[in-house]
């Protein structure tokens, strides 16, 4: 008994060694809430449970040593693919919402030095656009001064 809860140790410490990037993967894919998933993070998720299904199978004497090493070799495979497409998925999001916040707040300062150079109106002190003649609120006339 005592022998082999010691070899059943090892074999754990051995198996946490080797996935030891993939079970941190899997933690913090499972931070988030699971509606929250990406299809690859879903992938990832689904490839990393079945590996350590397969882990928890053999070391529960459910599988056998040629089952147990085919079928992790396989999963392997389809973790690491699943893995590395998750890591391309997130980087394309992060360069994606980059740039979007970059446009959208060039499209705020547009819009708000456009109102700061455009006449307030003398009526409601709404700030129109540069070049109005009317307040785009109430219609009141501007009081604009006409160059040349
Ligand atoms: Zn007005």
């Amino acid at each position: 008994m005592g022998f082999f809860f010691g070899a059943a140790l090892v074999a754990a410490a051995v198996v946490l060694f080797i996935l030891q990037p993939v079970v941190k993967g899997l933690h913090a894919s499972l931070v988030r809430a699971e509606d929250e998933l990406t299809d690859t993070e879903a992938r990832k998720k689904v490839a990393l449970l079945a590996l350590r299904d397969v882990e928890y199978d053999y070391l529960a004497g459910k599988l056998d040593e040629n089952d147990y090493r085919s079928l992790k070799s396989e999963l392997t495979v389809e973790a690491l693919a699943a893995l590395e497409a998750d890591e391309a998925a997130r980087a394309a999001l992060a360069d994606g919402q980059a740039s979007g916040d970059v446009d959208l707040e060039a499209e705020i300062a547009r819009v708000r030095s456009k109102l700061k150079a455009g006449p307030l109106c003398p009526s409601c002190g709404y700030a129109n656009e540069e070049g109005s003649r009317f307040c785009s609120a109430c219609g009141s006339p501007l009081l604009t001064q006409v160059a040349g």
